[in-house]
């Protein structure tokens, strides 16, 4: 077969593929690439087409993340050339971008590379029409949209974002956390939080420990 029905062979027979994998930072769900790996790998090998990646240039940046660590960013081109049993071939050109806090940008710029690609090229059918984000995200200093800054949760009393913990055994998400805390964080709603009298007994507890400590 030439590269056109190879092609053609594998479009034929390719599963859907769902996004399965969760983001853990941000919770969103992605097609990953260990995913369109799975699903076409063994079309590849049935129908004899390989793929030969070439890196055509690349590009490094240091950037700082919201909390002031190092982010490596990494952006690369890369030229695929899928190759059927009888030599003939196609090539195609995309980009991949990557950034992590080691050694990693190049390898995820990879990645993402060849599953666009793949994705592209194959057509690959998708269970969710959506724009498909990777895996890991990275918030950058001055580079937080006003949209995420709303998404804050935040304490009414003294501002700072409130954070999923686990409470008395179980994990309570931030707007759980606000809800039943009157919309504050636990420890203004340990402080003042119940109501103002029971707050003032509280407060009148604590400077009570407190004398007696000393
Ligand atoms: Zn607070």
């Amino acid at each position: 077969m030439n590269i056109y029905q190879t092609i053609n062979a594998i479009m034929d027979e390719i599963e859907p593929i769902g996004k399965d994998s969760v983001n853990k930072q941000q919770g969103f769900k992605y097609r990953g690439v260990d995913a369109v790996m799975n699903a076409l790998q063994p079309l590849f090998a049935k129908h004899k087409l390989f793929c030969v990646p070439e890196v055509i240039s690349s590009i490094r940046e240091d950037r700082t993340s919201s909390k002031g660590n190092l982010l490596i960013y990494s952006i690369i081109r890369v030229k695929y050339k899928f190759y059927a049993e009888d030599g003939s071939f196609i090539e195609t050109t995309v980009e991949g971008e990557g950034m992590d806090s080691g050694d990693k940008a190049t390898n995820k710029a990879l990645a993402i590379a060849f599953k666009y690609a793949c994705f592209q090229l194959f057509c690959i059918p998708t269970e969710e029409v959506s724009p498909d984000p990777d895996k890991e995200s990275h918030e950058l200093k001055n580079n937080i949209s006003d949209i995420e800054k709303k998404n804050l949760i935040q304490c009414n009393n003294c501002g700072k974002e409130i954070k999923g913990q686990s409470v008395n055994g179980s994990f309570r998400t931030a707007e759980e956390i606000k809800e039943k805390c009157n919309g504050m964080c636990l420890h203004c709603y340990m402080k003042y939080g119940k109501s103002k009298d029971e707050a003032k007994t509280e407060q009148t507890k604590i400077e009570e420990v407190e004398v007696q400590s000393e």
